[in-house]
């Protein structure tokens, strides 16, 4: 496993950038297993604890971690086949991720891709969206953005100011309009452009959850309205510094609406890398992309690979 990962990890042009961003985890979390597999003499409770208690604090939530650690056990037999116990249970997490959930977003449509981009303020929201439509603009799309979170003071502004350095048209909404009629204008605009994608900037206040609800139900109604099959996708973008308290914010959006996929950002300032198992165990969504910095370029799709050998080397 760990030869074809470096071989798949020495094609890639971004792997320094990758194992920077993840260093925090990388101390804590591989250096750990490691010394584990290193004293490795068989399976005990000892072993089986500290393997627990290592998942734990790297922000695997308790579900997820007994899962993980119950499969490790039950398939111990496999660990000569993977030549260390280190290497065996890095078999056993990607197993437990299963990419099969993430499909490719399609972008051979007819009308405009419309991404819309939730998540409480303070997560990273703004920033992921610039970043998204940098990424998607140096792939060759005709990206348009809308500026949609008109309730935070300041974020219709950042937005402008990043769409006009990377030259993309930008649908801003006045402080304090409802977000629905800022996405209306700006579905239209897409279409009358001839844009392949639509990323909107949004507002889904989190102040109860009939209230999100209410709000994030009306912008997927005017999106649908305007152009067929669309919001295409919804992403959450996620503080994973904020660990197990991200989670249950996670659970109140998809309770709220049709969440597509996440994004985890500020993944620079943790150690707590495993909150991406968390994700896969509670939810049920991909994680679409990692935030490593706060820069237009520190955005990286998430590969489950390049993301498993960052934590552990
Ligand atoms: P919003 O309220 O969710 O729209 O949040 P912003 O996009 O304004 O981001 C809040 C703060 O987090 C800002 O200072 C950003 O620069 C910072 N930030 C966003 N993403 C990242 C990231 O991936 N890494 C780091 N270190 N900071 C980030």
């Amino acid at each position: 496993f760990f030869s074809k990962l470096k071989e798949k990890f020495s094609r890639s042009e971004d792997k320094d950038k990758y194992l920077s961003g993840l260093t925090p985890s990388r101390k804590t979390f591989g250096d750990r297993i490691r010394a584990l597999s290193n004293n490795y003499h068989g399976i005990d409770d000892e072993l089986l604890e500290e393997l627990m208690v290592i998942l734990l604090e790297s922000d695997v939530g308790i579900h997820a971690a007994q899962k993980i650690v119950d499969r490790f056990e039950e398939n111990a037999s496999r660990i000569s086949d993977y030549g260390s116990m280190e290497e065996y249970f890095i078999q056993i997490l990607r197993e437990f991720y299963d990419e099969s959930i993430v499909l490719p977003l399609n972008m051979e449509q007819d009308v405009p891709v419309v991404i819309l981009m939730v998540g409480v303020n303070g997560s990273g929201k703004t920033t992921t969206t610039a970043k998204l439509v940098k990424y998607y603009k140096d792939q060759g799309k005709k990206v348009c953005v809308a500026a949609a979170d008109t309730f935070r003071a300041g974020a219709v502004d950042q937005i402008e100011t990043w769409a006009e350095r990377l030259g993309v048209e930008c649908i801003k909404g006045r402080p304090n309009q409802d977000p629905s009629s800022v996405l209306v204008d700006a579905c239209r605009r897409a279409k009358e452009t001839g844009a392949d994608m639509l990323i909107a900037d949004t507002a889904g206040r989190l102040q109860n959850k009939q209230n999100l609800m209410n709000e994030l139900t009306k912008m997927h109604r005017v999106c649908e309205r305007e152009i067929e099959g669309a919001p295409h996708e919804t992403w959450l973008v996620l503080d994973a510094t904020t660990g197990q308290n991200g989670i249950l914010q996670a659970h109140q959006f998809t309770e709220a609406t049709n969440v597509t996929g996440i994004i985890l950002t500020k993944m620079d300032g943790t150690a707590k890398g495993g909150v991406v198992m968390a994700i896969r165990d509670g939810l049920e969504l991909p994680v679409r992309f990692l935030g490593l910095g706060e820069k237009p370029e520190d955005l990286r799709p998430f590969d489950l690979d390049l993301y498993l050998y960052g934590i552990t080397k």
